[in-house]
């Protein structure tokens, strides 16, 4: 209360004086204040977007509001902080590998994510100079446990995986849902080559996403798909079932969605990249 009569007070001070000055001396100068939108604004705006896609309507707050709601945005839009501060240094982070293997999958990646934010987010890291490291991983516990995984500043392929030759077999038959046999053929042979490349792009674009503060979908055409969620503190709700999406499976595309690029400029705004 007090601080805010002094302040009414130094105004009308101030006014004072600038009614004694010519007018063409007076120049009023508003403070850049900006404005924390009302709770219900924010909630009314969130609840006309798609499910789980921050379309433009949401994405012009002010910094402050952005802040104040940051809890609200990462539990509608399971977004959340997954890097550690530093990671990215004026929206951008350098990434580096010392696998001329992995090297190759994950150039293709950052480009992904750089052509779809319009910047050089993911820029090439040296040995020297880097802050985000990729390389292989065991895979977890069982060793199956994760074909990929991001923890604070570093991103993991799971190695075994990767030089199997049969896994992406595996991977074709869960996401079909029929058994798929070993390649008899030179174009089937081909056909799974394609496949291999694409599943380890998706995969390395997939962990870059959660670099960049994106939690997981459950939408098969989003490149943050996962085939289960625990509703959380930034997980709107639980799933167990895929949502087909536009009717495409971005882990063999590795083609963001709308959805994913639009979570990516909402983590932008939140500051976690
Ligand atoms: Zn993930």
């Amino acid at each position: 209360m007090m601080k805010h009569k002094r302040l009414v007070t130094s105004l009308l001070t101030s006014l004072a004086i600038v009614t004694t000055l010519p007018i063409s001396a007076t120049v009023f100068q508003a403070p850049v204040v900006a404005k924390t939108t009302a709770k219900a604004t924010v909630i009314s705006k969130i609840k006309k977007t798609p499910d789980l896609n921050p379309t433009s309507s949401v994405r012009s707050f002010s910094s402050s509001t952005y802040q104040r709601y940051q809890s609200t945005f990462n539990k509608e839009y399971n977004v959340d902080q997954m890097s550690l501060t530093g990671v990215f240094r004026q929206h951008h982070a350098w990434v580096y590998t010392a696998s001329p293997q992995l090297r190759k999958y994950l150039t293709v990646s950052m480009k992904t994510w750089n052509h779809a934010l319009g910047s050089a987010v993911f820029k090439t890291g040296t040995s020297h100079h880097y802050t985000i490291r990729v390389g292989f991983g065991t895979g977890g516990k069982d060793g199956s446990l994760w074909d990929g995984l991001y923890k604070t500043n570093k991103l993991w392929i799971n190695k075994s995986h990767f030089y199997s030759n049969d896994y992406i077999l595996t991977v074709l038959g869960a996401v079909s849902g029929r058994k798929v046999t070993k390649a008899k053929t030179a174009a089937d042979k081909a056909a799974y080559q394609n496949y291999y490349r694409k599943f380890w792009e998706a995969t390395i674009t997939h962990e870059l996403g959660h670099s960049l503060g994106l939690d997981h979908s459950p939408y098969q055409d989003d490149i943050m798909y996962a085939q289960s969620g625990e509703r959380s503190g930034s997980i709107k709700y639980s799933w167990t079932t895929a949502k087909k999406g536009n009717g495409t499976f971005a882990g063999f595309t590795n083609v963001l969605s709308e959805r994913d690029v639009n979570r990516a400029k909402l983590t932008k705004l939140l500051g976690y990249w």
